[in-house]
């Protein structure tokens, strides 16, 4: 794996001619497309379906160090993505979820913030022609997009590092019942910007867990 660090202005190997055919990376990953707000936002407008609508068939629950989260649901006959069609095309390509948008790039938090790096051998296609990451991720407002990857990401690990001091059950069921209602459930507002409606969630988050800590320091929950 090539572990150079890159932003978002920085070129790196990533043109595959639209695919050419291949859907590779919508095949048999497992629960591995984990979905953030911004996802869930997305798939909200590109479907008009709801949370529990798309745990219908579309996504499903995915357990990572304690945290759950949605993720894609890869389809019992195809072991394909739901949003797969029978053309091998992406039918929610503008709005598809953050780490489709990144393949086979993948993401490094550190002092620095976000930088990327290329997972050299995960696409298949051979002679990639250069592209500059931002273009290749197509996210509009991208410094608004990267502060809150960093903002969720840190929100993510604390939990998580918190989950895991604790050994608590009930801290960690209440505190998933909080995370996915909070910014999965609650449908989003596609009138609203994104950013604007998940800064006050992640606050109302915040206030709801500081709440809990503080209890937590005199009795275990
Ligand atoms: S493996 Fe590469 S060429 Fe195939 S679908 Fe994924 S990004 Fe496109
Ligand atoms: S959402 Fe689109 S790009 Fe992502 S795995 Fe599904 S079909 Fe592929």
């Amino acid at each position: 794996m090539d572990m150079t660090l890159l932003c978002s202005n920085d070129m790196a190997k990533l043109g595959c001619g639209e695919c050419n055919g291949c859907s590779d990376c919508c095949r048999g990953m497992g629960q591995s497309i984990v979905l953030d707000p911004y996802d869930m936002y997305q798939l909200q407008r590109a479907t008009k379906q709801n949370f529990a609508q798309l745990m219908q068939e579309k996504i499903e629950l995915h357990v990572e160090d304690g945290l759950i989260l949605p993720a894609l649901k890869m389809q019992g006959d195809t072991d394909a993505c739901g949003f797969l069609s029978k053309e091998g095309r992406c039918s929610i390509h503008d709005d598809r979820p953050g780490l489709c948008r990144l393949f086979p790039l993948g993401r490094n938090y550190d002092e620095e913030g976000l930088r990327y790096f290329l997972l050299e051998d995960a696409c298949k296609i051979a002679n990639r022609t250069k592209i500059k990451i931002k273009k290749w991720l197509g996210v509009s407002a991208l410094p608004q997009y990267e502060k809150f990857l960093i903002e969720w990401h840190d929100l993510r690990k604390n939990i998580q590092e918190e989950m895991s001091k604790r050994q608590s059950d009930a801290y960690m069921q209440s505190t998933n019942v909080q995370m996915l209602e909070i910014f999965y459930k609650k449908p989003y507002d596609m009138e609203e910007d994104f950013y604007m409606q998940f800064g006050k969630r992640r606050e109302d988050f915040c206030i709801r867990e500081s709440s809990v800590r503080r209890i937590g320091r005199g009795k275990m929950i």
